[in-house]
């Protein structure tokens, strides 16, 4: 469907360039650059979605926001600022008034476009950085799937930004969000500090630049907090730059079981079944839509002693329903048993456990780095064959890098 887009601004230039960049991808575009006739042309041209400047000489955007909520006939409209004023000041007072979304010009075509399709169709963006678990696997047999360590990225459709692990994978993220030239705002969530889940960290670019804010969660362990388990790494024997100078406003929230609300998305967690404290999310959204990172994580099949069923149960109540289960699968089931309690799943007992918690979809993830594109293909064809005997309506989905699914 050809979304229709108004677009307010006084600079007559900016409207120009404007329109002619969103109708040449797909949009249906209108521009008005007197803000005082707003709802006459709202009424008439009925926008799906309309893009505000702050700045215009008789009435400002935030004026205009606040007479277009007033009218219930545009609830459904979908607000976007676009301003070149980057003060945090202004984006939250525009969130207040009802606006879905604050960019700051310049922002390339692309990338707006990717934000006003992401909020007209209330999508949730999860995208995979790093498939690989344990350590990197940059050989040319792993090409297809991967072989940066864990990192995915969930963006819901205000641009509340979440970041699952800090492996290799968070560097080329980093360089992505680095190049939108904004200031951003992050939740990062650590599942345990095994190497393969933070060692991109150091090397994460948003951090080094001023204005940014990162919430790093993730839990203690014993008595060593989260900003020791996380800056031990960067101490100077091991790394030339310790986290002191990041310059970046880093927060370290510590947490175990608990449901809290962050940036106005609900965030679950649950303890794992692998060595030390390690975390499960579930990231939730006010309309429902919901994605769930379970690693690293140990599922024993019955027949090699079988899970603690109240562990089980538990873990079936946390997942139900979840639209995107991402779970550890390292291990075919025959290459398990020479691997039990090393706190990792056979690909079997995952299927089970994604079918008994009516998971949507199911992304297959943490691979072994001995496993080949050749053999995750295997995988991938395996979990799809179940899915087929089973005939559940769930989609299997191998991890590989630069993969998007769109919830
Ligand atoms: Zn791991
Ligand atoms: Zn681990």
């Amino acid at each position: 469907m050809e979304h229709k887009i108004l677009i307010i601004d006084d600079d007559q230039s900016q409207l120009h360039l404007l329109k002619a960049g969103l109708a040449k991808r797909g949009y249906n575009v209108t521009t008005l650059s007197n803000p005082s006739d707003t709802l006459e042309h709202m009424a008439a041209n009925k926008p799906d979605v309309v893009l505000v400047d702050l700045m215009m000489p008789e009435t400002d955007g935030f004026a205009v926001m606040k007479n277009i909520k007033s009218q219930p006939e545009f609830a459904d409209v979908k607000i976007i600022v676009l301003s070149s004023k980057s003060f945090a000041h202004d984006e939250s007072r525009a969130l207040s008034l009802g606006a879905n979304l604050y960019i700051t010009k310049p922002v390339p075509f692309e990338v707006l476009k990717e934000k006003i399709d992401r909020i007209v169709s209330n999508t949730v963006v999860v995208k995979c950085w790093g498939a690989r678990g344990t350590y990197p696997t940059p050989q040319a047999e792993y090409l297809k799937y991967g072989g940066n360590t864990p990192c995915f990225s969930v963006e819901f459709s205000k641009g509340e930004t979440f970041i699952f692990d800090a492996g290799t994978g968070i560097i080329n993220l980093g360089n992505s969000l680095a190049s939108e030239k904004r200031k951003l705002k992050l939740n990062l969530l650590i599942s345990h500090p095994h190497w393969d889940h933070i060692q991109g960290f150091p090397f994460f670019k948003p951090a080094f630049m001023q204005g940014n804010e990162i919430a790093v969660y993730g839990s203690a362990h014993g008595d060593i907090s989260l900003l020791e388990v996380i800056s031990g790494q960067m101490e100077s024997i091991y790394f030339p730059i310790t986290i002191r100078e990041f310059a970046s406003r880093l927060y370290f929230k510590e947490i175990r079981e608990a449901s809290q609300t962050v940036d106005g998305i609900s965030v679950k967690t649950i303890l794992l079944n692998h060595p030390g404290n390690t975390l499960g999310f579930r990231l939730t959204d006010n309309s429902g839509k919901s994605v769930a990172y379970i690693t690293d994580n140990e599922l024993p099949p019955k027949e090699m002693g079988g899970m603690d069923q109240f562990f089980r149960d538990k873990l079936v109540t946390f997942l139900k329903g979840v639209d995107l289960l991402i779970h550890d699968t390292t291990y075919f089931d025959e290459e398990y048993k020479s691997h039990v309690g090393w706190g990792h799943s056979p690909v079997s007992e995952v299927l089970g456990l994604a079918r008994d918690a009516g998971a949507k979809s199911l992304c297959i993830f943490h691979h072994d780095p001995a496993h080949t594109d050749a053999m995750m293909d295997e995988m991938d064809a395996f979990a799809k064959k179940f899915v087929a005997d089973n005939k559940l309506a769930m989609t299997i989905c191998t991890a590989t890098e630069q993969t998007v699914f769109r919830i």
